[in-house]
């Protein structure tokens, strides 16, 4: 679970980039995170994963603390959540499966973790084929499949993706974000930040919209309902 009390930002140069945010994320939500360029979705993402501490309210992630959290606490807590990005960020000279295997040595996994666990990952998100190929060997899309898979190989319990199919065309943007809804399904907590009001429409989940750090609208079903309302 995720949760925000009235997080302020404030960055060394005097930007407010958060003016009070409180959300709560429960175990096993779907959540679509929109907003314009500046709104504050990145410093969000930053402080969920501890990456900046916050200037001020109080932060939960997974049973963490955010506050008082020990710097060698730090790891195991981001273990709970994986993380993925808009230009995918696999290493270009491994394998899709070295990759794999890469993140999942980093946390100290068994070889036999290892085989047990790619295969089944690889499988869902349909790249069972392509695990010899180099990220340079596959589409955008399934380079993007393969992030996923990264992501969840440590089997976090909460997705962050942040705009995750910025550069992708509509077609393999609408797999991407259902495979991530199949992802949900399964039971793994999902945030996907994105600008795509389209495909945010098409999903009918929870959005949070954030504007000029704050949240303005808090609804399941559709992008900025509350601006219709009006
Ligand atoms: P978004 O992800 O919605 O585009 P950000 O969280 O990146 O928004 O930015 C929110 C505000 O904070 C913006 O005004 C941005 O310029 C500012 N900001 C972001 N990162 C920094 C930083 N490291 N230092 C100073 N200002 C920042």
């Amino acid at each position: 679970m995720i949760r925000l009390i009235d997080v302020q930002q404030e960055y060394d140069n005097g930007t407010k980039a958060l003016k009070g945010v409180s959300l709560r994320i429960d175990d096993g939500d779907f959540v679509f995170l929109v907003g314009p360029s500046g709104s504050g979705k990145s410093t969000i993402i930053k402080l969920i994963t501890a990456e900046v501490p916050p200037s001020a309210g109080r932060i939960m992630v997974n049973g963490y603390n955010l506050n008082t959290i020990r710097p060698s606490q730090v790891a195991h807590m981001r273990r709970t959540l994986g993380v993925i990005f808009q230009d995918f960020r696999l290493i270009e000279k491994k394998t899709v499966r070295e990759n794999l295997t890469f993140a999942m040595k980093a946390v100290g996994a068994s070889n036999r973790a290892i085989r047990e666990r790619i295969p089944y990952v690889l499988k869902l998100v349909g790249l069972e084929k392509k695990g010899d190929r180099y990220p340079t060997e596959i589409s955008g899309g399934e380079q993007q499949r393969v992030a996923i898979a990264r992501a969840l190989v440590n089997n976090p319990s909460m997705i962050i993706a942040d705009e995750p199919t910025g550069n992708l065309d509509p077609q393999r943007s609408l797999e991407i974000m259902m495979l991530l809804e199949r992802i949900n399904e399964l039971g793994t907590t999902m945030m996907v930040v994105t600008h795509e009001r389209e495909l945010v429409d098409q999903f009918g989940k929870r959005v949070i919209a954030i504007e000029n750090g704050r949240v303005i609208s808090d609804e399941t079903g559709g992008y900025y309902r509350h601006d219709e309302t009006i």
